[in-house]
């Protein structure tokens, strides 16, 4: 077998394509190989597949392949263009490879599988890549996964809203609860953008949402009531977001009382942020006695963290008239606790009552898919190596959006 017909069967080049010429290069660690169509072959043309003769070629044209041994190895070729009856002047896409890449097909499945294990400055270090071209295939392969998915309206979906660093630019994530994918990442918070998502599913498939989970953020429920059927019932506000509301009017009492507490010289609330903050079982073992004799002193903010806490047992409930009860002595105690904090926070629950009342049945919050919510972490904790956000989406679409990203020439 000689190097020509050995780098035919590597490449899996088979008629009307022969492998012509193979170089190579030691030194430079580096082998070219030149692939041509036979000569006087026809090609189906691209829209309609009649068969068509070759018209002229593109320029050359170069695709990074798998290495062979140490040697990076690339793939030359100028591509036929054919000319049909109907159609006219078409370009034959190479068997090797997708439209627009630069890589072999084989070549991107490669950078896409490093891409799982690490990030992009990881593979670009591993493969020689470069970071548009990674990128490239990165986004290419998102394309394909999208055009691929089925259309499919999830049954119990979580809307939540993250942001790369804390304070930047938010984007909202559509998650399908049941199996754990992002369907969706969406530019902004805004009611036109949610709604946006929603419209590309027809009322009837809308109508086949059964519960929401999401923060209660007034453009996310507007949104959600003028597209989707019945929402009022479906609706579930997350149970960790009204939790963190009332957690921050503790931590506005702390804060006040600690400022009133150090002008008359007295640093109980020193150096506690965190005690109050963190859930009960989550204070740690070594800080137990001094929590509990806080907890036990006269304070405003022990007073407040005891609502806090006692609002957790308002998601154990199993019949919504129970929990609905206990919900209103909770609040009669959160409002008659002369905490302003703790006021507002308690009406801004009960505003928002009936929607968090919808726990009880469809029992969904937007940790329910644990799974994608780490992911998405690690993804944000790669964040250094977004410099766009649309990168940032990419990524977490290929992490986190299970889809069928795989290169591989279509069908027909
Ligand atoms: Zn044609």
């Amino acid at each position: 077998m000689d190097d020509t017909e050995l780098y035919a069967k590597l490449l899996g080049i088979a008629a009307p394509w022969q492998v012509t010429r193979v170089t190579v290069n030691v030194p430079a660690e580096r082998i070219d190989v030149w692939v041509e169509e036979a000569p006087g072959i026809q090609f189906p043309c691209p829209t309609c597949r009649t068969l068509a003769a070759v018209y002229d070629h593109t320029p050359a044209q170069v695709w990074r392949h798998l290495d062979t041994c140490q040697c990076q190895t690339y793939v030359h070729a100028r591509l036929p263009r054919t000319t049909c009856p109907l159609d006219g002047v078409k370009q034959v896409p190479a068997p090797w490879a997708e439209a627009r890449s630069q890589y072999t097909r084989l070549f991107e499945s490669r950078v896409l599988a490093t891409c799982r294990e690490c990030n992009v400055s990881g593979v670009m270090r591993l493969l020689a890549t470069s970071w548009d071209a990674t990128w490239g295939a990165l986004t290419r392969a998102v394309a394909r996964g999208l055009a691929r998915k089925p259309r499919r309206v999830p049954t119990r979906l979580g809307i939540d809203e993250k942001a790369i660093r804390k304070g930047h630019h938010y984007e909202t994530v559509v998650v399908d609860l049941d199996t754990g994918t992002v369907e969706a990442v969406l530019d902004d918070r805004t009611q036109a953008s949610l709604e946006a998502y929603y419209r590309q599913f027809t009322e009837e498939e809308l109508a086949t949402i059964e519960a929401i989970a999401m923060d209660m953020w007034e453009p996310y429920i507007l949104a959600t009531h003028a597209c989707v059927p019945g929402a009022a019932t479906k609706i579930v506000f997350d149970k960790y977001h009204a939790v963190r509301a009332v957690t921050a009017a503790v931590d506005e009492v702390r804060r006040h009382e600690h400022r009133v507490l150090q002008a008359q010289k007295d640093d109980r609330l020193t150096g506690t942020k965190y005690l109050w903050l963190w859930n009960a079982e989550r204070v740690p073992e070594w800080r137990r006695a001094e929590f509990d004799a806080l907890k036990a002193a006269e304070l405003k903010t022990s007073r407040a963290w005891a609502i806090k806490e006692a609002l957790r047992g308002f998601w154990d409930y199993v019949y919504p008239k129970c929990a609905a009860k206990y919900f209103s002595a909770w609040y009669f105690w959160a409002t008659h606790s002369r905490l302003e904090p703790m006021i507002k926070a308690a009406k801004t629950l009960k505003r928002h009552l009936a929607n968090l009342l919808t726990y009880v049945r469809h029992g969904i919050t937007n940790a329910t898919s644990e799974g994608v919510n780490s992911k998405i972490q690690t993804v944000k904790l790669m964040a250094c190596g977004y410099r766009n956000r649309e990168h940032y989406k990419t990524a977490i679409l290929f992490h986190c959006g299970g889809l069928d990203m795989d290169p591989r020439p279509a069908a027909g």
